[in-house]
């Protein structure tokens, strides 16, 4: 089969490599139908986080079972099903608690050894821990198929980050990072209820998805001027809940500066960068609480899973581009230089 590899920074290549197969009973092995690429996946592209040369690559992806080992009880060949960003084995403690991220048996797709998900086909380890199963006739509704791949993980994570920032009906929330996450940050905010939504951002094509995703302000500044903007839009209060979703310094000090008194922070950018640019005196004397982290989507799918179906929530439009297999490494390039948001990938 052919699948997308990383070797070295800005080296990407669509490569034939072996066929996956059924290593254990609780494999099963699927042929992808949709994938995408990741803000997170720019890390290892700008080589800020490293990679063995030939390495896989991809997180995001659902498809077609086409093999189950003989101890999979939940899926069958033929059934359409989507993956979340890391497998599982759905039996530990932490799988029973939702935490699916912290699975002892679990794993993330693309690290060594393993299947990434911006190729052809995947061995999925645990599969009755990790896959989801999707009404057989999405498979024909390409919209639809395109909406439910963010349930792998952008959506989850989004929704991970507005329960970390503690948001309810009637809140006012306000979201740092206009890429994929941060909008579909800005949908779940919605969902949960929440009546103000405040979105950090000055692309005017990412901060209209905002609107339509149900932002009901744009505040285009960066830094203090941003701080000042949000205070203004809030009587000087600052948002009950804060959505963090870049991971740097400076966009974990605007949030801290941009919550209410009492408010809560919900932090799903991946950190990097030296310090946190959290300052504990400044969260301790206001009551700021800080909540998240790597999102476990697959505790959240079968919640969120209902809304994608009906249309009650469509995360497609943070997909702005797509291409083949052959053009995975294009798409990096077109994400990496902000041309394109995020970028679907039909194998
Ligand atoms: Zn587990």
């Amino acid at each position: 089969m052919r699948a997308t590899t990383i070797h070295a920074p800005f080296d990407m290549r669509v490569e034939d490599v072996p066929d996956p197969v059924i290593q254990d009973s609780t494999d099963v092995v699927l042929r992808v139908l949709r994938a995408c690429i990741c803000g997170s996946d720019l890390w290892a592209y700008r080589g800020e986080s490293a990679r063995q040369p030939g390495q896989r690559i991809g997180h995001e992806f659902l498809g077609i079972v086409e093999a189950a080992g003989s101890d999979v009880t939940g899926f069958a060949a033929g059934d359409l099903v989507v993956a979340p960003f890391v497998w599982s084995d759905g039996s530990c403690d932490y799988c029973a608690e939702g935490l699916q991220t912290s699975c002892p048996r679990g794993g993330f797709w693309g690290s060594v050894g393993s299947d990434g998900g911006q190729g052809e086909a995947v061995r999925v380890p645990f599969a009755d821990g990790t896959l989801v199963k999707l009404p057989a006739d999405a498979a024909s509704d390409d919209h639809l198929l395109t909406a439910l791949l963010a349930l792998s993980d952008v959506l989850g994570t989004g929704h991970h980050a507005a329960l970390g920032a503690g948001v309810k009906p009637g809140s006012t929330v306000a979201v740092v990072g206009d890429g994929a996450v941060g909008l579909c940050g800005v949908l779940a905010a919605k969902r949960l209820g929440a009546e103000r939504i405040i979105a950090l951002g000055r692309h005017t094509a990412r901060t209209d998805i905002a609107r339509a995703f149900g932002a009901t302000d744009v505040v285009a500044e960066r830094g203090e001027a941003a701080e000042a903007a949000v205070r203004e839009l809030t009587g000087g209060q600052g948002a009950h809940g804060v959505i963090e979703a870049v991971g740097t310094e400076q966009s974990m000090r605007t949030a801290v500066a941009i919550a209410r008194d009492g408010g809560s922070i919900g932090y799903v950018g991946v950190p990097h960068g030296s310090g946190t640019g959290l300052d504990l005196s400044v969260m301790f004397d206001r009551n700021i609480a800080l909540r998240g982290g790597v999102a476990p989507v697959r505790a959240y799918i079968p919640e969120l899973l209902p809304d994608v179906l009906d249309g009650t929530i469509d995360p497609s439009p943070v997909f702005d581009l797509t291409v083949g297999l052959d053009g995975v490494p294009g798409g990096y390039k077109a994400m990496d230089e902000r041309t394109a948001l995020k970028v679907l990938v039909k194998p």
